[in-house]
């Protein structure tokens, strides 16, 4: 497509991004390749492809599928990447990326309110490399702080879990370049359809597809999305972790993201419903959603967020205790961890995220004892609405 044409949006590049035309076999629908590896037609073949005279193809399946791939191109169509890598899980892709990009001496700033286990990767696996970690404030300026001469990555969410903190990634950026330190953005809870962080100038995104990429609740994936040659070298070393999803899942990835943008709407603007009502009902003590005029993040979260997503974190009066008897008294969403699928779930991160950590503990990295997380589904809005009114009644209720 040439630059004056108009770009498709979210909705068309999520149906037709990254597809062929017409397939070679013809069928609609991407065919799932069950191989584990694929044979030459010769020795002589062989070595055109060795000699690099043609191109390679997929040899054995830890390198390449090609059911993985129609995915890996929809999923850099939806990012605008020049390239994306999936792998098994969204762990499996931070971890193989972080591998990728640091060594012993070098310098990794990450921010608080981050994915649990990205923390402790970084505190507890990465540090015994020989890897310097600095976890810092989910602000750009605390980032910015951060950064050393031997600083070589920067890790943030966008927003971030469970606070839904939105850095301003242009000043971040600014500074990263300047010192020539990679940008990575997991991106997860933004999902392309509200925000491209590759166009805000981040290096790499990085999805937990298991949430609202994959949205049914019924697969594990991560994908990286960037540059041919980052995303290449970190292909390289997915190759030695061998972290590689299964070609059935990237069917059900492939399908899934073909509503991606209907769903995310929807969930927008539920969830933008759900954090009004909780803000204005007595029971709670103070609601978390980016595009709520309460967020400490809002005006950056409008200048960079089309929408708000569809997780809304929130306190009630009467903390841990009558968090629990709000998600009990719920009856749509279900307890469950996890987000960003068709079904709504709730949860309280300190009783089920962060259950090992003491209360101190739980404080010391800002997680407070009442928080509930709600991940708003596709179900009715007026459904969902009755449903947390009726819960948080019940709680407001003395007795
Ligand atoms: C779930 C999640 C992950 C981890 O992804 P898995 O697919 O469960 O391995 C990483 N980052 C964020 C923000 C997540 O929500």
């Amino acid at each position: 497509m040439s630059d004056d044409e108009p770009r498709p949006g979210p909705s068309t590049v999520a149906v037709h991004g990254g597809e062929p035309r017409v397939r070679p076999d013809r069928s609609l629908t991407t065919p799932v390749v069950h191989a584990s590896a694929y044979p030459f037609e010769s020795t002589a073949e062989l070595r055109e492809y060795m000699e690099g005279r043609r191109e390679r193809p997929a040899e054995y399946g830890r390198y390449g599928n090609p059911t993985v791939e129609r995915a890996e191109a929809k999923l850099a169509a939806l990012e605008g990447g020049e390239a994306a890598v999936l792998m098994a899980s969204g762990m499996a892709a931070i971890t193989t990326t972080l591998l990728a990009m640091l060594k012993q001496g070098q310098h990794l700033v990450l921010t608080r309110d981050a994915y649990r286990k990205t923390r402790v990767l970084a505190r507890q696996v990465l540090a015994r490399y020989g890897v310097a970690v600095d976890i810092v404030e989910p602000t750009a300026q605390a980032v910015i702080e951060a950064m050393r001469d031997d600083t070589r990555v920067v890790l943030t969410e966008a927003p971030t879990n469970p606070y839904l903190r939105v850095l301003d990634l242009g000043a971040v950026v600014a500074e990263a370049r300047r010192r020539r330190i990679k940008t990575i953005i997991d991106a997860t809870f933004a999902t392309p359809v509200n925000m491209r962080p590759l166009e805000h100038g981040v290096d790499l995104v990085i999805h937990s597809a298991t949430k609202y990429l994959g949205g049914h609740n019924d697969l594990l994936a991560g994908v990286v999305v960037g540059r041919a040659p980052i995303v290449e070298a970190i292909r390289e070393h997915l190759g030695i972790t061998g972290a590689v999803l299964d070609p059935h899942n990237a069917y059900l990835l492939l399908r899934g993201l073909k509503t991606l943008a209907l769903r995310v709407r929807q969930q927008n603007a539920s969830a933008a419903r759900l954090a009004e009502l909780l803000a204005e009902h007595p029971a709670v003590a103070r609601v978390w959603y980016p595009l709520h005029p309460s967020h400490p993040d809002h005006e950056v979260a409008r200048r960079y967020l089309a929408g708000g997503g569809g997780v809304v974190s929130f306190e009630l009066h009467g903390g841990l205790a009558a968090g629990t008897r709000l998600v009990d008294a719920l009856q749509i969403p279900k307890l469950a961890p996890s987000l960003g699928g068709v079904e709504s779930l709730v949860e309280q991160p300190a009783l089920m995220s962060f259950y090992e950590l003491s209360p101190a503990e739980r404080e010391a990295i800002g997680i407070a004892e009442g928080l509930v997380r709600l991940s708003v589904g596709i179900e009715e809005p007026d459904d969902l609405e009755a449903d947390l009114r009726r819960a948080l009644d019940a709680v407001a209720r003395p007795g």
